[in-house]
């Protein structure tokens, strides 16, 4: 089957500026094959009914789940902590509006296959408050105890805007950015291919922080250190310095970073949605009209996974946290991939050696947040001297590092991330409790703006999280060190089973952590659909011949294999 033909995209289906998540590692069009009218594929009637186990309710485990049940399938889904996964908005209470987005807070046009599920679900999005964005009115960049304020780019004092052009440039020179940007609009799977391949090779072994320094953009300290505490797009990125430039340039290419929206009422709304969304007759196999996964279910998830064997012939036999024992002839792992080392008792012949040490060595980035509701959006409160706002979407070297101002309207009560920090910076927060970890914020942030008294218009607790801490999940998303290229290629190229001994089929993983984006939902889902057609073949289904599916073009556009 021709890769070209998986491959074509009207401009409809992708991205403003014509960029989606496409590759550059696997450059297939999850986005389309999703909305094809023909479906994503069939299974055997004798399949119909069929039990397949899915280890987690989180966006992989229910879109895994969702498109399962389409098909005609039994998916049986088991969650341990709480449906959504990290997709967790927490409401703040007595107050029904407002959520904190613990998990994933702001979403790139670029992930076009995750708003497909966003548009299936019915909800709606729009512009988050980045920094030096539209959607922010403000920024006020603090370094070294030096705020400066800026509306727009153009605001900035030149050494900033010195340092943006430097990463440009850097890109542009070293990276060929225009136009793998060009390839990908285009999806033009050789040219992503002729660019992207060399680098894997190159690059594999190089840090973020390497990067920068051995080029001559970012010959000076004080630039890399402004760099990476500005950073581009979202914010300072110095604590992603000690991972492999491939999964910066991924982001840079897919501009992930860029043009985010946030979903009105919490990204929550869609593993919610997704559980009780029945789908039309016509485009589910099998079951009848109304059949959603929480009908199927009879009520919520099964409890989480504790043990999990292989029993003849070919089953998988999981035993969860009630002590009920189901065996299936197949299962998707969604959780992250640290669960089956820690939480769940396996069986070692679920995965050859090899992928066990992709999974040992999986590395995730800690990461915290803290949120507070507030009365009213004073932030907008003009400075009668300066005719500034009052306060401002905040990058510092502060604890801190990023605030965001999250408004609901005029005079309504909203919301502020007093930080998001990641690594070092997260670690920093771990022993502190909710109020104290406030306290600290508020004494930096105080510093920045004497004139504010924010503490007066905090109106509930600070809700707070430490994705380290969490036992179901043990780190925010995984990012892979220099070295990890291989580890990751085994994980994501694991749905591909015709390739294994048949001892080791039937176990399928997905998840951000298994992508090659991960971090970004957009990962999820679409490892999702790999497991999903991992699923169905395993099974003795196909795709359609208009629609062919990842495995299917697998030959055709897959990842770089390096050597040993
Ligand atoms: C701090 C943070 C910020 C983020 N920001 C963004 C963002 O802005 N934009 C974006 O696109 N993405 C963002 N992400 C990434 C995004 O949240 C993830 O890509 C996505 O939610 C992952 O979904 P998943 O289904 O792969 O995994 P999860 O959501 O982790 O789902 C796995 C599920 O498995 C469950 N589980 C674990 N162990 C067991 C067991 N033994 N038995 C049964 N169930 C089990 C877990 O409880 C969990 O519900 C962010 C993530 C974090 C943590």
């Amino acid at each position: 089957m021709s890769a070209t033909r998986t491959a074509t995209a009207t401009r409809r289906d992708i991205g403003p500026d014509g960029i989606s998540m496409f590759g550059p590692d696997f450059p297939f069009a999850y986005d389309n094959h999703v909305r094809h009218p023909a479906g994503i594929g069939r299974v055997p009637p004798d399949q119909h009914g069929r039990e397949v186990a899915v280890i987690g309710a989180g966006c992989a485990g229910l879109v895994t789940a969702f498109e399962l049940m389409k098909l005609g399938l039994r998916p049986v889904v088991y969650e341990a902590d709480r449906l959504g996964g990290r997709m967790r908005s927490e409401r703040f209470a007595g107050h029904a509006g407002l959520v904190a987005e613990l998990g994933a807070m702001r979403f790139p046009e670029s992930s076009t296959t995750l708003f497909h599920y966003f548009d299936r679900c019915g909800l709606r999005t729009r512009p988050f408050p980045n920094p030096l964005t539209p959607a922010s009115n403000s920024t006020v960049i603090d370094l070294k105890s030096r705020p400066v304020y800026a509306e727009g780019e153009e605001d900035l004092p030149p050494i900033y805007r010195k340092v943006l052009k430097a990463w440009d440039d850097l890109l542009e020179n070293r990276a060929a950015f225009a136009a793998m940007q060009e390839a990908i609009r285009q999806r033009d799977v050789a040219a992503i291919k002729a660019i992207w391949n060399p680098q894997v090779k190159r690059l594999d072994d190089c840090t973020f922080y390497q990067f920068l320094a051995h080029s001559t953009e970012f010959a000076s300290f004080r630039d890399r250190e402004i760099f990476g505490q500005v950073g581009f797009g979202t914010g300072g990125w110095d604590t992603d310095f000690p991972n492999s430039m491939l999964e910066i340039l991924r982001v840079a290419y897919t501009s992930a970073d860029d043009n985010h929206r946030a979903v009105i009422g919490g990204v929550q709304q869609l593993p919610e949605t997704l559980w009780q969304l029945a789908p039309s007759r016509d485009e589910m196999a099998h079951w009848p009209a109304g059949t959603s996964l929480a009908l199927l279910h009879e009520g919520p998830p099964r409890p989480g996974v504790r043990e999990i064997y292989r029993t003849h012939p070919g089953n998988i036999t999981l035993v969860d946290q009630s002590g009920a024992i189901r065996t299936y002839p197949a299962m998707v792992m969604s959780a992250q991939v640290w669960m089956l080392l820690s939480q769940i008792r396996c069986d070692e012949a679920l995965f050859p050696a090899d992928h066990w040490t992709a999974i040992e060595r999986t590395h995730y980035t800690q990461s915290s947040k803290t949120f507070v509701a507030v009365d009213r959006p004073f932030w907008q409160d003009k400075d009668p001297r300066t005719g500034r706002d009052a306060m401002s979407t905040t990058l510092t070297d502060r604890m801190t590092r990023s605030t965001y101002l999250l408004g609901e309207g005029d005079d309504r009560p909203g919301v502020i991330c007093l930080s998001y920090t990641w690594n070092d910076d997260a670690l920093k927060w771990l022993p502190l409790s909710a109020s104290q970890r406030m306290d600290v914020m508020l004494e930096s942030l105080g510093e920045i703006y004497p004139g504010v008294n924010l503490r007066r218009h905090i109106i509930t607790d600070p809700i707070t999280v430490s994705w380290e801490l969490e036992p179901y999940f043990m780190g925010a998303f995984k990012a892979n060190l220099p070295g990890h290229y291989r580890y990751q290629h085994r994980l994501f190229t694991h749905f591909m089973q015709d390739r294994l001994p048949p001892g080791y089929q039937g176990v399928f993983l997905c998840g951000d952590d298994v992508s090659w984006t991960a971090g970004w939902a957009e990962g999820a889902v679409t490892t999702a659909l790999n497991a999903v057609w991992g699923v169905m073949r395993h099974l003795g289904g196909e795709t359609h011949p208009d629609n062919p599916g990842p495995g299917d073009v697998f030959d055709a556009i897959a990842p770089l294999e390096l050597d040993d």
